[in-house]
């Protein structure tokens, strides 16, 4: 398709502009970013494939972040941040990222994304982690039909159904709560026999009436005609196998971060997470990481936003130390 001379001009801008910080991902983690370095009124850009808020807007309550004696839904909790972001001026683009460049000798950083190219003095990584797949038949078939990776976006489909939900960290725990507002009956999967999630979480789930446990089980196929009919679970400990039958399989296995774009440009770890030090820089000088997407003890919106915060100070130093503008 031709582009515009509108589009042909924003491009030609774009590519004479440097912006101070570049923020990749508008989680809590970049969202945070983005307020502190609005407010020290640097040039800042988000970039965001989709829509900004990260895991935490599929999230139906967030109790643990602080302030919040009731909790608060987390597409609230979300959406008050980007709107307190805009407020102070960040600059939004809502473009899916594939390359930085970066060269040892130059100041200037490059965000390479499937549109064009931005140029900045450092870049803040905050593209969170996505939801894990088994990678079992069946899983991508019946995807949309039955087969789902978030109860607070299809809760409303399994009303009085039979749901079959694989995990047993927190994510898994929450969800299977929320779900029983809806489902007649849930079967939590897990390939162990003691769950991973929160103590809180654990004892609200034990005394769930609905909800029963299949423990020491690893499902292997997702079987059906046109959606979700049954599961085949195997015993890890009997090596037996048995089909539970359902109308919906929830799958809340954990995350994998959004490193993919990076392509040996900063150090990451064996499973993909970023490396960084208590400033939040990586192993490149001036490349920053916070969030979901930084190796780490605790992935929680309230340390996503401890980071964000942290990463654009360290950030916004590096730039006036860059630019001899520093008055720290
Ligand atoms: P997680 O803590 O990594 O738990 C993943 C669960 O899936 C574990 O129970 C794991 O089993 C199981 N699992 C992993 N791979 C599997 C496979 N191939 N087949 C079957 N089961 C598999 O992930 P998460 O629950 O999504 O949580 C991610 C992070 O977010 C954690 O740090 C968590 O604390 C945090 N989080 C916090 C809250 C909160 O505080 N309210 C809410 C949600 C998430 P094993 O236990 O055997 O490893």
């Amino acid at each position: 398709m031709n582009k515009t001379t509108n589009q042909l001009n924003q491009q030609k801008e774009e590519k004479e502009k440097i912006y101070d910080v570049i923020i990749i991902g508008g989680g809590p983690a970049g969202l945070t970013a983005g307020i502190y370095l609005s407010r020290a009124r640097m040039k800042v850009l988000l970039l965001e494939k989709m829509s900004p808020g990260g895991q935490a807007i599929l999230t139906d309550t967030i109790e643990n972040y602080p302030g919040f004696p009731q909790g608060i839904s987390g597409p609230e909790l979300m959406q008050n941040m980007e709107k307190q972001a805009i407020e102070f001026g960040v600059k939004f683009q809502f473009e899916q990222v594939f390359e930085i460049k970066h060269k040892k000798q130059s100041k200037i950083k490059i965000v390479k994304t499937g549109e064009r190219e931005y140029k900045a003095f450092s870049i803040i990584i905050a593209s969170g982690a996505d939801a894990k797949k088994l990678n079992i038949p069946g899983e991508d078939e019946f995807r949309g039909r039955g087969v789902s990776y978030c109860g607070t976006c299809d809760a409303p489909f399994f009303k009085d159904k039979k749901i079959a939900l694989i995990g047993g960290g927190d994510t898994a725990i929450e969800e299977a709560l929320y779900l029983s507002k809806f489902a007649r009956e849930i079967t939590v999967i897990h390939r162990r026999d003691r769950l991973r999630a929160t103590k809180i979480l654990q004892e609200r789930i034990f005394s769930n009436q609905i909800i029963n446990f299949s423990w020491n089980s690893i499902p292997l196929k997702i079987k059906g005609q046109n959606k979700v009919e049954s599961i085949l679970l195997k015993d890890v400990k009997t090596n037996d196998e048995k089909e539970v039958e359902c109308d919906g399989v929830f799958i809340f296995v954990g995350y994998t971060p959004n490193t993919g774009f990076l392509k040996n440009i900063i150090q990451l770890t064996d499973t993909g997470y970023i490396h960084s030090d208590e400033n939040m820089m990586s192993s490149v000088e001036g490349i920053y990481a916070c969030g979901d997407v930084r190796q780490k003890i605790l992935r929680q919106v309230i340390t996503a936003c401890g980071e964000g915060a942290t990463a654009a100070f360290a950030a916004q130093k590096y730039v006036e130390d860059l630019k001899g503008t520093s008055y720290h």
